[in-house]
């Protein structure tokens, strides 16, 4: 039957790419978002998280009653949570206590192993990532996603999200923006279009706080500043990302990120989280400097509701440093009661 899939393995992927219209008008462009947070597990990770479960099951390493470990911002944890439930695995994830509560009691609720770690950075052996890697060794019958450097992630998206996008746009793509966590999704995409057309301008969006915008610019990694947006970012180049084709690096302060994930929500009626906001910026910066008339793709990640409590919360923000944006046209403050008949 016409958009039956069988089970929730086969809803991944195949996403709506979203005109957003008003920016589109606003530049003269086509500026397009991949509707990740469409995929069923609610995030572009389903489709690595997919990538890495098929290929632990094809060597062998991953059996019925086996487990997937893994350390993750989150949204990993919960497209592995998902798609092990359906395939009768257990999930273990280990996640820095600095991500969002929502994440954090999502990945409970699905029935994962959840251990919180302080947030320490990537030399420290206490590491979320590599406190994962340990974790998997100990435990028999385990498996580690190690989605940064495991090129099964890269590949879900070489063989499935760059395809719909070249498909979906009949070609006509211009640019592809996007901020890396794993690299993954950028450098998959990124690939998958060079190889149809060598003329795509392939761009890195980087939040403050990450190394890679310095890392093209300058050769070297340097880190300053810091960033409220999660998922993305990063002190080194994982092995999805070497060799990934950068025309260009843009970086993103959060407080334009902000604006933007507002904007997208007053005005194109699309509620998404904070990586969003870094990608779709860094989109319309693309669109003009390339001028009007070209088609620039970016991806819609995942959904604001996994990060309410803190993008959408005046106080949150304000305690950060951070300016709620106001709608338009519209009063500032509580609303006053109606008032009764
Ligand atoms: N946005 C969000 C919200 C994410 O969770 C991630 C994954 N960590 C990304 C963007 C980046 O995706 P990737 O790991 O494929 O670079």
């Amino acid at each position: 039957m016409l958009g039956m899939t069988d089970g929730f393995v086969e809803a991944i992927g195949n996403t709506p790419l979203i005109c957003l219209r008003r920016l589109s008008a606003a530049t003269g462009c086509q500026i397009l978002g991949k509707a990740e947070f469409m995929n069923p597990g609610g995030s572009v990770k389903d489709r690595a998280a997919l990538g890495i479960v098929q290929q632990a099951e094809a060597s062998g390493a991953l059996v019925p009653g086996g487990t997937v470990v893994e350390g993750t911002a989150g949204n990993t944890g919960i497209g592995l949570a998902h798609i092990c439930n359906a395939k009768g695995y257990r999930t273990l994830i280990v996640i820095p206590e600095t991500q969002s509560q929502e994440k954090i009691t999502l990945l409970r609720t699905l029935g994962a192993a959840v251990r919180t770690v302080p947030a320490v950075p990537y030399r420290d052996p206490n590491n979320y990532v590599k406190f994962s890697g340990r974790l998997a060794q100990e435990l028999p019958g385990a498996v580690w996603a190690n989605q940064f450097d495991n090129t099964a992630n890269r590949d879900a998206h070489y063989t499935t999200t760059g395809p719909e996008i070249w498909e979906q746009t009949g070609g006509r793509v211009d640019a592809w923006v996007a901020a890396t966590g794993t690299g993954g999704t950028y450098a998959g995409v990124a690939r998958y279009l060079k190889e149809q057309n060598p003329a795509v301008r392939c761009v890195l969006a980087d939040p403050h706080g990450s190394g890679l915008h310095a890392w093209f610019s300058t050769g070297a990694i340097t880190i300053s500043g810091s960033s409220v947006t999660e998922g993305i970012g990063n002190s080194r180049v994982t092995a999805n990302l070497a060799g990934a084709p950068v025309d260009q690096a843009i970086r993103v302060d959060d407080q334009t990120a902000l604006n933007t994930i507002y904007d997208l929500l007053w005005q194109e009626g699309l509620f998404m989280g904070g990586s969003v906001g870094i990608n779709v910026a860094a989109a319309v910066q693309v669109a003009r400097e390339m001028g009007a008339g070209h088609c620039i793709v970016t991806v819609l990640c995942d959904a604001g509701s996994r990060y309410q409590s803190r993008l959408f919360d005046a106080q949150w923000l304000s305690r950060r440093g951070l300016r709620q944006p106001r709608p338009q046209g519209q009063p500032q403050g509580r609303p006053r009661a109606a008032r009764m008949a």
